[in-house]
């Protein structure tokens, strides 16, 4: 029997994720110049350009090349909130029912962005609302990028506007990305490869040109990972360490039972030795009778004397299946000054956009738990809480 020919229509290439070397190899298969690749990355990153019309230097067969076999694409944007204190959060769908968060903080001397690397979060630590969701998928270089790509054209737009709007003297407010943390839903060092494509573009002087500095890493402790981020791309290192001994670690951050205290302080000693900045920043969340006692801070000032490190604690974000409570300001304060006082660099998070559900482990709140956690775990908190005290 006669059976007709299915051609297979090649998926166009996606250049957003592409990093200097991908993108000068790819035009150099069409016998374009390394230059060439450097202009496409900046009108792709710099100037934003989302279809290859506007790109007015680049020669026209080389335009219509591009515009018959890729595409330049974001994930596509599902909502949009802007919180009173000038917080935004974009709500990005990124296929089958799954949504990331990327929220954008401004402040007086910065502007951070704070990206998601995964949907959903294989490590499941009970405080953090993407644990819940169970693990999704790896986001790619394209959509990690993406988040930056988009925020930056709105933030741009929105700005361009304001100007325009602005009389007298009155300065235009100003929306700059200057520094991006992975700190967003997921576990950055468990998509690795999708992650470092994403960091090498925004350190990529013809791309978002951002310095080693100002980007952050954000871990719960993938130890061998942290390993080759060291020499892959070293950018600053933030590690979620939320407790000063094993027993408690071992429940609050699940991973700390393959990698414990002592190797994560290995891993972190090694990575300063190439770290653009010379502290490791642990966070600490403070959650309410679990880690917030005067012993708890004496097992991290001892922490403190063994790695250069600065702590920032982080009050809870409580959402209602943790069952976990947000420790007391007083005591937060309390906490932060016996560290001060043993000499320890400390700083507490302030609470950002609350009002749009924009703080850290709320976001993706609304998506549902398809872990069945809870059923895993029965009254976690509680018996987080009585370990502790017993
Ligand atoms: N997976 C990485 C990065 C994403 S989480 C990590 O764990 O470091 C980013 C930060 O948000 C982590 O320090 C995490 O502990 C914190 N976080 C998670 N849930 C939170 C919550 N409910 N309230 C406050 N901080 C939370
Ligand atoms: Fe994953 Fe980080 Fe949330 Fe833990 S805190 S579940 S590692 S995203």
């Amino acid at each position: 029997m006669h059976r007709p020919t299915v051609v297979a229509t090649p998926q166009p290439i996606n250049l957003l994720g592409m990093d200097s070397a991908a993108l000068t190899d790819l035009v150099g298969q069409w016998g374009g110049k390394p230059f060439r690749a450097r202009q496409l990355q900046r009108w792709i990153h710099q100037r934003g350009a989302d279809s290859f019309d506007s790109m007015t230097d680049l020669a026209r067969s080389f335009r219509q090349q591009l515009a018959e076999n890729c595409v330049i694409q974001a994930p596509t944007v599902s909502t949009e909130h802007v919180s009173a204190d000038g917080t935004r959060k974009w709500l990005f769908d990124v296929g089958r029912n799954n949504a990331v968060e990327t929220v954008f903080i401004p402040e007086d001397d910065r502007g951070t962005l704070c990206l998601s690397s995964q949907a959903g979060c294989t490590v499941a630590c009970p405080f953090c609302s993407t644990g819940y969701q169970g693990f999704n998928r790896n986001l790619t270089s394209a959509e990690i990028i993406g988040q930056l790509w988009h925020a930056k054209r709105v933030l741009e737009a929105d700005r361009s506007s304001a100007r325009i709007g602005v009389t007298g003297d009155q300065p235009a407010p100003d929306r700059v990305i200057s520094n991006v943390v992975m700190m967003g839903m997921g576990e950055p060092l468990l998509n690795y490869d999708q992650l470092v494509g994403a960091l090498r573009l925004m350190l990529d002087d013809h791309a978002y040109g951002l310095s080693r500095r100002r980007v952050t890493v954000s871990t719960s402790g993938v130890v061998p990972m942290i390993d080759r981020l060291a020499r892959d791309c070293p950018v600053a290192l933030a590690v979620s360490l939320h407790a000063g001994n094993d027993t408690l670690r071992d429940r609050l951050v699940p991973l700390n039972r393959k990698h414990p205290i002592a190797e994560l302080l290995d891993a972190c000693n090694r990575y300063l030795e190439y770290a653009p900045r010379d502290f490791i920043t642990f966070e600490y969340i403070m959650l309410d009778g679990v880690n917030d006692t005067d012993e708890h801070a004496k097992e991290l000032i001892a922490i403190a004397g063994r790695i250069r490190c600065k702590f920032n604690l982080i009050p809870f974000n409580p959402f209602p299946q943790s069952g976990l409570k947000r420790s007391p300001p007083v005591r937060v304060r309390l906490f932060a000054q016996r560290l001060m006082d043993a000499g320890v660099i400390t700083t507490v998070r302030k609470t950002r956009g609350d009002d749009i559900a924009a703080a850290c482990g709320q976001l993706a709140g609304e998506v549902s738990d398809r872990t069945r956690i809870n059923e895993r775990l029965p009254d976690r908190a509680v018996i987080a809480i009585n370990q502790e005290r017993g």
